[in-house]
């Protein structure tokens, strides 16, 4: 990244969270600093998770008084936490311009042998409310006002992990917004949580969760990335899928099944979909079998998810219909599909008490 897109970004201070190791190199050379003390500041941020530069004590105090000067940390206040009966905590952060977005912390149901939860899982937001309007969604209530910054995605990260005892270990892009919309800084985030020097989190860990842009599926598989995927499917036809995701008008279940060979035969990874039950729309067993023969193409798991209410939003039209699954019909349709060979998992609703389960994050609706 040349300078001028640097200061071009932030005429005032360049915010240093969020850069690349090569564009915090670029910025230390604009302050006539040697290449070496870009990966002494990339480190002291990510592995010591600095909040000021008078913590970057391995820096020269002329050095980071220069640095004052002309950058910032950029860190995001965390300005409301819920917390669930469960364990789940949910973030309310104020962006510089003052919008705000969610993001989600949640400790395993499974625990180790020492009673410890053995994952905490970090859901991060990637877009301020989203454009897709999938019907089942609170966040699309909000519409879409920005993306998120390279930053402000590895900030949630940084700031969450302030309020947990345990070091995250896994994250999902399954907050606000569509990931695939926002790939070249979703991307740089990724970047940054797997980098050596960063040491935060293995790509192994990191699930980018798509309400299907097949554009954004097979750069990922072009560009090898080693990240798991996962596919907001929710249907077996494309007439029901349409109508409870307008995405599916641009590219339907053909695209998507063509789109995600093509990633597997590109990456060899498996991929997994993600189907909600909804009452009498969904859960049948036409429904079971033609999801089964959806998910052969690749090999693949299903993540069943029950639907969490989003009432709170005021839908109206179809989305106001929408009804989970009763109980009772949810096992079934999970014996079914294992049944017919499909490998299945339950989505927990972790956080429901407090808003902060799956597709339930819409800022100031979740009271
Ligand atoms: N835009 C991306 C990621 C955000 S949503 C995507 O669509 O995949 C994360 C997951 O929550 C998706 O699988 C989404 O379909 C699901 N979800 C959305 N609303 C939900 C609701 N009301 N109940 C249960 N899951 C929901």
């Amino acid at each position: 990244m040349n300078v001028n897109k640097l200061s071009s970004i932030a005429p005032a201070k360049t915010s240093l969270k969020g850069l690349s190791l090569a564009e915090l190199e670029a910025f230390v050379a604009t302050l006539n600093e040697p290449k070496y003390r870009a990966a002494q500041i990339f480190r002291r941020l990510y592995q010591h998770r600095a909040e000021s530069f008078d913590d970057m004590t391995e820096l020269p105090i002329a050095l980071r008084q220069k640095l004052s000067e002309q950058a910032d940390i950029g860190s995001l206040p965390a300005v409301k936490v819920q917390h669930s009966a469960d364990g789940t905590k949910k973030f309310l952060f104020q962006l510089q311009d003052g919008r705000e977005i969610e993001t989600v912390l949640i400790p395993s149901e499974t625990v180790g042998d020492d009673g410890e939860p053995k994952r905490v899982t970090l859901c991060v937001s990637t877009q301020v409310g989203c454009p897709l309007n999938c019907k089942f969604c609170a966040t699309a209530s909000l519409k879409l006002k920005r993306n998120l910054t390279t930053g402000e995605i590895v900030d949630q990260f940084l700031q969450a992990q302030k309020f947990s005892d345990k070091p995250i270990t896994n994250l999902v892009f399954m907050g606000m917004g569509e990931p695939m919309l926002n790939y070249d800084n979703v991307m740089g985030a990724v970047d940054i949580f797997t980098h050596p020097d960063a040491d935060l989190l293995s790509p192994k860990r990191i699930t980018i969760s798509t309400a299907g842009i097949v554009e954004g599926i097979k750069r990922m598989a072009d560009e090898q990335r080693s990240i798991k995927l996962a596919l907001s499917l929710h249907a077996s036809t494309n007439g029901l899928r349409t109508r409870l995701m307008p995405i599916n008008k641009k590219w339907d279940l053909q695209a998507l099944g063509d789109a995600l060979e093509y990633y597997y035969r590109k990456t060899r990874q498996p991929v997994t979909y993600e189907y909600i039950l909804f009452e009498g729309l969904n859960d049948s067993q036409q429904d079971a079998e033609r999801l089964a023969r959806i998910t052969r193409r690749v090999p693949s798991k299903v993540n069943v998810i029950p639907f969490h209410p989003i009432g709170f939003t005021n839908p109206h039209g179809f989305g106001a219909d929408l009804k989970p699954t009763t109980p009772e019909q949810f096992q079934a349709f999970i014996g079914l599909l294992r049944e017919l060979d499909v490998t299945v998992m339950i989505r927990s609703s972790s956080g429901k008490d407090i808003h902060a389960a799956c597709g339930q994050l819409a800022l100031s609706h979740g009271e």
